[in-house]
């Protein structure tokens, strides 16, 4: 990490993003790009539904970012309920649209998490065969995720590493973390990483808790722990939006503080398609873009 004169911290930044449903979520996610563009975002991911609910919507978002913004768009693309010659098609469509990062992932069932997971006739079974199949089409920037408390449905944290380790073998450029809570967590996991001799950048998520309830009903089904400190730190808050905001903006900052200072060099944030939380945040750990914001004039309401 390094900062500039005044102190301010210069990092990687990424910002996820999920597919708008309603004409509505739509503007506000348009928005949200508009207002998190001035700090220059190495990458803006667009999420992808479980069971490839959102398939055009995301691919809608992803070109339109693509073609009218100055950002670079990374698509999440999952095996979920498609044939390998599906997604191929997708991934060529992806290509020939200027679209050069995939986030490469298994993906969860339609139900979504806590349903059992069975691979698609004929499809990729696993994130690692997907990432191998879209190093055969072109030479996309390949990102995949990584989990620092293990992947609920892993045989053990052992057996998930090497999974990741088959995952950038195949081609993939970097992982991208589930969110955590602890920085210790992210550490401990970079640490048995690079043992393992998995040397590519290892970008922690970072999650603005926006509804505690949620977070934590989220969490439980992915893995994630909640520390008591923090079910502490938004106790009594539900109808306190001011109060909630802060709290958020000041536990993430925290955990984005304590990640740079232990080394990180990139953060990826899971925006929830709120340009506010974000920016306060970023604002809070002193994270500022280095260069003029690209102009997006015509994204809005294009
Ligand atoms: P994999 O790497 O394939 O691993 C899945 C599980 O299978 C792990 O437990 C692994 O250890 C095990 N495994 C792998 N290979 C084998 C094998 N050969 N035999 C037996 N077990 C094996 N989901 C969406 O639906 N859409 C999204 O847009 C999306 N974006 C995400 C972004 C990030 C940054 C992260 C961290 C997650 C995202 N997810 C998304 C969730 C993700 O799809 C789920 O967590 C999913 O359950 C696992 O995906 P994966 O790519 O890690 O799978």
């Amino acid at each position: 990490m390094s900062t500039d004169a005044s102190g301010r911290r210069a990092i990687d930044l990424s910002f996820e993003f999920f597919p708008p449903k309603t004409p509505d979520m739509e503007q506000r996610l348009w928005q949200a790009i508009q207002a998190l563009a001035p700090l220059k975002p190495r990458f803006v991911s667009v999420t992808y539904g479980a069971g490839g609910t959102t398939r055009d919507r995301t691919h809608a978002t992803v070109a339109r970012i693509r073609a009218t913004t100055a950002l670079e768009p990374a698509a999440h693309l999952t095996c979920v309920g498609a044939t390998r010659a599906e997604i191929d098609a997708i991934a060529v469509r992806y290509w020939r649209a200027g679209v050069r990062h995939i986030v490469a992932l298994r993906g969860d069932p339609p139900e979504g998490l806590g349903e059992r997971y069975t691979p698609f006739p004929g499809g990729y079974a696993y994130a690692a065969e997907l990432v191998e199949g879209l190093r055969r089409i072109n030479d996309f920037d390949i990102s995949v995720a990584a989990f620092p408390e293990t992947h609920p449905e892993a045989a053990s944290a052992d057996a998930d590493l090497d999974n990741l380790k088959r995952k950038i073998d195949a081609g993939a450029c970097r992982a991208i973390t589930q969110y955590f809570f602890d920085p210790d967590i992210f550490f401990r996991f970079r640490d048995r990483a690079r043992a393992r001799r998995i040397t590519v950048p290892i970008v922690p998520g970072l999650l603005p808790i926006a509804n505690f309830r949620q977070t934590c009903s989220f969490s439980e089904r992915c893995g994630t722990t909640v520390p008591a400190g923090l079910r502490r730190r938004f106790e009594g808050l539900d109808a306190d939006p001011k109060a909630r905001h802060a709290a958020a903006v000041e536990t993430a900052a925290a955990m984005a503080a304590a990640l740079i200072e232990g080394g990180v060099g990139a953060l990826h944030v899971y925006t929830l398609n709120r340009a506010e939380l974000t920016r306060d945040i970023c604002a809070a750990v002193g994270i500022v873009a280095q260069e003029p914001a690209a102009p997006l004039a015509s994204a809005v309401g294009a």
